[in-house]
């Protein structure tokens, strides 16, 4: 400062200084130098501004643009600055790193059912739980919504990354205590582990990702290592996508029905149309696998139409062709039913195909009722005015408001492959169908049995008063063609010991 007066008069710059209080804060200080008409230095004249409030604000951009506000946690830039710097310590040492991504299970219930000001207290419990969890020299990031990613450094061996790992399950398994609510939750976590599974941020983050969402699939609440396993049922998973969205135009869904059978004479009382995919790349995609991604992307849609007219077209051609006139159940997702006016589009191909809309049986599940409940209601009306019977498909899954049955107008319920299962050793599930058939029986609804496969099952449900099933002791769903041999066979009586053909 001094050289720089003497060499030109004048000095600029900023300084700490302190107040009278004994504070210290910055200063923008300017000092000019003063001469006299002889040039004689006289003196200096300094001028200053107080910049502390200034440098605050800056300082508060610099650390949101790194950090989370609401946790103070670093983002996701942050930890991808920290986690090259831990990669690069980890080559020069010879030691590895973990990286856990954190998913909190059911975190969406949270916030809708009790708002969001206690979802994020929630957030702030958790981050507090989770520094307490990990050294210091760990890096806990969040990186938006409910998902956090810890990265832990100088590791010598990955069984330290899970008994971190369990650390957190068991360290925020107690309860938290936010706003007079008593919040349970649990966290699934995936882990990826360099230089094992990926050299960069990018791969170790979404490597990490599938492995989380497969402790979801465990059940939540656990831990999994990523393997080579997930990464390749992940890229399936988007060759499905890819695929499924040409799979209409490409004609690769095709139906296949299954005999629903009345237990005392055998007689075939109705089929379901079950869509099946075959895909020259992928093979045979059963439905489990691709219907809710198509219910994700919105193809559902188009194909629940086409299901819809396929199913149709199939009856007519049945009944044109002498076999008898069967109802055909078909299966609605509930995404199809609330999109434009699915009653409108169910009557119109109910007349270009030229079958009897007392012979159609929709399938809805539990969850129509959830949303829009009028609206359903109206669209549900306006079916069963035109003569379709309306199931309910799944029953005892979901959630059921016994007034919604009432007022939905519902012909059949069709009972829960779970609950039948084990119907003959399990007291519960004996219970659970016992009470859906007396129940059914009260309401004057019909009442069909999923999935049986025993004599025993069947034993039991004729005795509780479930005289119609659906299931592998008498046929697995076949093929339009394989249905009408059946059918002719056995003009149209099939018991469990003429088992229908594979
Ligand atoms: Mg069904």
């Amino acid at each position: 400062m001094w050289r720089r007066l003497e060499a030109s008069g004048h000095w600029q710059g900023e300084i700490w200084d302190r107040r009278k209080s004994g504070e210290i804060y910055p200063k923008w200080l300017g000092i000019s130098a003063v001469r006299d008409t002889l040039d004689q230095l006289t003196h200096y004249v300094a001028i200053f501004s107080d910049i502390s409030e200034r440098k605050e604000a800056q300082e508060r951009i610099e650390f949101l643009a790194r950090h989370d506000p609401l946790t103070g946690l670093p983002n996701r830039m942050l930890l991808a600055d920290r986690l090259e710097q831990a990669l690069a310590h980890a080559d020069r040492t010879q030691s590895k790193v973990a990286l856990l991504f954190l998913d909190l299970d059911r975190f969406k219930t949270i916030n809708d059912s009790l708002g969001h000001p206690v979802g994020d207290a929630l957030l702030q419990e958790i981050t507090a739980r989770l520094k307490a969890s990990v050294r210091e020299t760990d890096t806990i990031s969040r990186l938006g919504g409910d998902e956090f990613v810890v990265v832990i450094t100088d590791l010598e061996d990955e069984e330290i990354a899970a008994s971190v790992a369990q650390k957190i399950l068991e360290i925020t398994r107690a309860p938290f205590s936010i706003g007079g609510h008593t919040l349970n939750t649990s966290i699934s976590i995936g882990i990826t582990l360099y230089p094992t599974d990926g050299g960069d941020f990018d791969t170790l983050l979404k490597k990490a990702d599938i492995a989380m969402y497969h402790a979801k699939d465990a059940g939540r609440n656990t831990y999994r290592f990523f393997t080579e396993q997930m990464n390749v049922n992940a890229l399936e998973r988007l060759l499905i996508q890819n695929r499924l969205q040409q799979a209409l135009e490409k004609n690769e869904f095709v139906l296949h029905y299954q005999p629903q059978v009345a237990l005392g004479t055998g007689r075939i009382i109705g089929i379901e149309a079950l869509i099946r995919w075959r895909n020259p790349e992928l093979g045979l995609v059963p439905p489990d696998r691709f219907i809710p991604m198509a219910e994700e992307n919105g193809a559902i849609v188009a194909i629940g139409d086409w299901v819809l007219r396929e199913a149709c077209r199939q009856a007519r051609a049945w009944r044109e062709d002498g076999i008898g006139t069967l109802p055909v159940a078909v299966n609605i997702s509930t995404l199809q039913l609330q999109h434009g006016d699915f009653a409108e589009r169910v009557l119109t191909i109910i007349a270009e195909t030229g079958h009897d809309p007392r012979m159609l049986e929709l399938e809805f599940t539990e969850s129509i009722l959830i949303q829009d409940v009028e609206r359903v209601l109206g669209q549900v009306h306006r079916l069963k005015a035109a003569g379709i019977t309306v199931a309910i498909d799944d029953f005892g899954t979901g959630y059921s408001s016994l007034s919604y049955l009432k007022r939905l107008d519902v012909d059949r319920l069709k009972i829960d492959r779970s609950f039948i299962r084990d119907i003959s050793t399990d007291p519960d599930d004996a219970a659970i169908v016992r009470a859906i058939t007396q129940m059914a029986r009260s309401l004057r609804l019909k009442i069909l049995a999923e999935g049986a496969e025993t004599t025993e099952q069947t034993r039991f449900l004729l005795a509780e008063g479930c005289d119609e099933v659906q299931g592998f002791l008498y046929s697995r769903p076949l093929t339009a063609d394989a249905f009408a041999n059946l059918y002719r066979q056995t003009s149209g009586f099939i018991t469990n010991l003429t088992r229908a053909p594979r």
